[in-house]
Order: C-alpha cells, then structure tokens, then sequence
C-alpha cells in the first residue's frame, strides 16, 4: 500500500480532467478530483457545448427566410433571449450531471475546491485548507480569455464566459479577434439580430486557415450584413452618458456599441496553482511545458489539455489523458498524436477542415495539386440565398497523398469529421476517385472533382 493519500490527484474538472480521474478510477485507482468551479470544465460550461447551442439558436431566422421559396409560410417570429438562456443552462446543468456521475461511479472523490501545489506530491484543498498528498498528479487545469489588461477600459468589455450569462441581448456588439471564437460569436450575435463588427489587427480572420476559406468566409459574412475591420485594432473602449461603449480605434475612428467583447486568445490558467512551489516548469506564456508524454519535469506530476498550450480543443484534451492512463496505468507507453487534426469553425457558412492548407503545402511540397470547386448548394436554389460552398482538396503531387481537405458550407464540420478519417489513413487521390458518389449531396464534389484546378510548383503557380 502506497504511503500517498491517493494514486491520482487531478487539478480541474474539464474535459482532460474528468477523462484522466475516470479512467484512472475504473482501474481501481484511489483517485481523487477537485474542481473549483463546475464539473465539465471550458467545453461544457462556457465553451463548445453552449456555444453550439447559441448557433443553432441564430440559424433559425434564415432557415424561416428560407422556407418561403419551399412554399411555406411562416408566421411572425420573435426571438427570446431569456427563453434561450434558460434553456440552454439546463442543457448544461443536465450534462455537468452526467460528468459528476460518471466520476462517482467509476470510484473517484469528488472535491469541490479549488486546488494548489504544494510539493511535488502534495496538494492544498483551498476550500478547507487540508493537505493531502498523491503519488502521481495531473494539471488539467485549462486556460482562460486574455482579459487585454494593457487595452484602456478592458474592464467594460465582456469575453466569451459572460456572453453565455448576458442580462440582455444588446442590440449593438463590436467583437475584437480574428480567430473562431471571436468569428463563431460574429455570427450568433448577428443570426440574433444584433448589429454587428469584427475587428481584427491582421490582414484577414482565422489566421491558420486556408485563404481559401478565409476570403469566402469574410465575404459570406459581410454579405449577412456583418461588419469585418481588418488590419485595425481598438485603442480604447469609454463608457458613454447613454450608458452604451465607446470603442476608439487605430484606423477607423471611433464604433458605438452596447457590448464589446474581447475575443483575443486564452492563456494558460496557472497564476497561483503552486507550481513554483513543486517546481514545475511553465514556458513565456505560462504554459506548463511537458514531453510527448505529458510529463513535467517534475516526476510524477502530468499536465494536459489548454494548460499545455499545445493544441486547445477539447477532443485533444480527452485524447492526452487517454494516453497519459494508457502510458502510466496499462504500461502501454503512447504519447498523443497531434497530426491531422480534423476541426470545424462553427461561423455561418460553417468551413471544416484537416491537414495542410494550400499554402502550407505549397512551402512544404515541390509540386501540389489544387481540386477546387464554388458552387450554390441546392437548396439556395429554391430559397433564392446567394451562398457558395467551396471545397478544396490539396494532393502531393508526387505520390498523390491528399495532405488537405477543406470546406466552406453547410454541415462542414461533420464532413470534416469523416475527411479526417481518409487523410490519417493515408488516402490517395486515386481513393477518392474510385469512390462512389453520394447523390445528391454537396460532398459528393469530394470524388467528383477529377482534374487539377491548378497546381503549385516550388512555390509559383503553374
Ligand atoms: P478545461 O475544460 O478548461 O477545464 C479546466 C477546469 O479546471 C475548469 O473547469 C476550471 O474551473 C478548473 N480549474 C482551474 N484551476 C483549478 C484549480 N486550481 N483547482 C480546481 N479546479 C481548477 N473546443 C473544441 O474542440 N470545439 C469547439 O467548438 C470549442 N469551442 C469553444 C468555444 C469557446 C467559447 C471556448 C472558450 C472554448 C472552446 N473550445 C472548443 C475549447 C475547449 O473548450 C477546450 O480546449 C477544452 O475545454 C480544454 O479542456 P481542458 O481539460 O484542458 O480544460
């Protein structure tokens, strides 16, 4: 018997968290969790699960547009922001049980605590101030919003945790980001009714992303009705006599606004967990820095998840504390895999992607095939909506590998999702054309596209 109070001591209840503390539990680990905000962590909480909500929440006007040209007619509609908020805290409320429950099974203890380092084994509960100590500890601790401290009146601006919480919908929000949350929130708030601008200090939104589905991207947004400042930034945000903000900006003079929220990255959240105390390293952003195994440089203490600063994605999350157990419980060494990471933008058109994007390609391949295709998918036939769906594979050309699959358009995500199951395979071009068409879907364009559009050659287009 270990002389530790527990096998396992996990710091924070997210999606990595719960995932470690689970398994480790089903495995007969004495282990122990301590969470000191809610069990589900960033992604159930105030992260994807509601955020997703929200979307569908805001297609619902257009889908009403929409109907029309199918014949229909809908009556007046009206949107309640209270009804939706309401709803959605009991989706979550419902979820976060189903967190907490699977950890009671399993055989974890739940604690309700905030927890710090003290040493390299043990951990203070802050809540009541007990120490108690652990053989191995993981810290899935997470991140949170950059509040833009340096920015003059951040302390008026909201992040993405109080847009799940808002009073009220505003009618009038600026969004300062270019990445897919500050995007993702572009489009609900519009979708909502709510008049709209995106400022972004680069040159164009989602920065990683294939221009492709940048450029679409934008212009499907301004053509909604969405404001996009680009190459700007704000300068200052000032509370107005009428109660609203005042947002100056470098380039574009000044934007009124009821709400300014500030979309600009989350940093890792260790300020205060103790690390210096157990001597765990952290990187010039806080990161805690670990090996391909999640290891510290502090034997016997992990770290996983946004806290690591690696990839911040929930399904990256659970799939490192799944390797953790694996390598520290199952003797089954295996350290996360962070190549092909298939991944959505829930923005409205919706891009899905995985792999290289053409420039990354391009930079990293002698010769590159490009299979674009635009088109209007079939139901803005009938309902008369000026969208395009884009789809684009990029192909190595020397051995036909597809290295990226990316998709502007409805349902992108979910087609992202199966696109990345071919590219981990290995697939070819050649797959592809030998498969069969799905029909009529706009996926089908995936296996229908049977000539280059281009191709990129040591870096020039040919
Ligand atoms: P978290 O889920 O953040 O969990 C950390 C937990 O630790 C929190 O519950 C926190 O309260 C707790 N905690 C922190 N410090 C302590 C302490 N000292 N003691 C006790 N508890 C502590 N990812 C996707 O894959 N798809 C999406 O669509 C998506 N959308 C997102 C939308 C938004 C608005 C945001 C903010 C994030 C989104 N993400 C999305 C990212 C995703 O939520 C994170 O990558 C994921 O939650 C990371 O999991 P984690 O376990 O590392 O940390």
């Amino acid at each position: 018997m270990s002389s530790f109070d527990y096998d396992l001591f996990v710091i924070g209840g997210g999606s990595g968290g719960v995932r470690s503390a689970r398994l480790a539990a089903g495995l007969g680990k004495r282990v122990a969790i301590a969470e000191e905000y809610r069990f589900g962590g960033t992604c159930v909480i105030r992260g994807c699960v509601p955020k997703k909500l929200f979307v569908y929440a805001s297609q619902f006007h257009e889908h009403f547009e929409d109907a029309a040209g199918f014949g229909w007619t809908v009556g007046e509609s009206s949107f309640d922001w209270k009804k939706l908020i309401a709803a959605k805290d009991i989706e979550v409320a419902r979820l976060e049980g189903l967190y907490r429950k699977g950890l009671e099974s399993a055989g974890a203890e739940i604690i309700e605590s905030r927890a710090e380092l003290t040493g390299p084994h043990s951990i203070r509960l802050v809540k009541s101030g007990k120490v108690v100590t652990a053989e191995r500890i993981v810290i899935a601790v997470g991140g949170g919003a950059n509040p833009h401290a340096a920015l003059p009146g951040h302390e008026h601006c909201i992040t993405s945790n109080e847009a799940f919480h808002l009073e009220k919908l505003p009618r009038s929000i600026v969004i300062a980001g270019g990445g897919y949350i500050a995007v993702e929130f572009a489009n609900i708030f519009h979708g909502l009714g709510v008049d709209t601008t995106l400022i972004y200090r680069g040159k164009e939104i989602l920065s990683r992303f294939d221009h492709d589905m940048r450029q679409g991207l934008h212009q499907a947004m301004e053509a909604k009705g969405i404001r996009i400042i680009c190459s700007d930034l704000m300068e200052k945000v000032t509370k107005t006599a009428a109660g609203g903000l005042s947002v100056e900006t470098l380039n574009n003079g000044t934007l009124s606004a009821d709400q300014v929220m500030l979309a600009l990255g989350r940093d890792p959240y260790t300020t205060g967990l103790g690390l210096e105390a157990a001597g765990v390293a952290v990187n010039e952003r806080g990161a805690i820095v670990v090996d391909a195994y999640s290891r510290t440089n502090v034997p016997g203490i992990f770290a996983l998840g946004d806290v690591t600063d690696r990839v911040q994605l929930t399904p990256v999350a659970i799939h490192e504390a799944m390797c953790f157990i694996e390598t520290e419980f199952k003797n089954n060494p295996t350290s996360p895999d962070h190549d092909l990471i298939a991944t959505a933008v829930f923005s409205q058109p919706e891009i899905g992607t995985v792999g290289l994007s053409e420039e990354q390609a391009a930079s990293r391949f002698d010769e590159i095939e490009v299979y674009r295709a635009q088109f209007r998918p079939m139901k803005a036939t009938l309902s008369g909506r000026a969208e395009k769906t884009i789809m684009k594979l990029i192909v190595n050309a020397a051995d036909r590998k597809v290295l990226g699959a990316h998709i502007l358009g409805h349902d992108a995500g979910e087609m992202a999702q199966l696109l990345g199951i071919t590219l981990k395979a290995g697939c070819t071009k050649d797959d592809f054309d030998r498969t069969m068409a799905v029909h009529p879907t706009a996926s089908e364009e995936l296996v229908t596209m049977y000539s280059p559009s281009y191709r990129i050659r040591n870096g020039e287009r040919v």
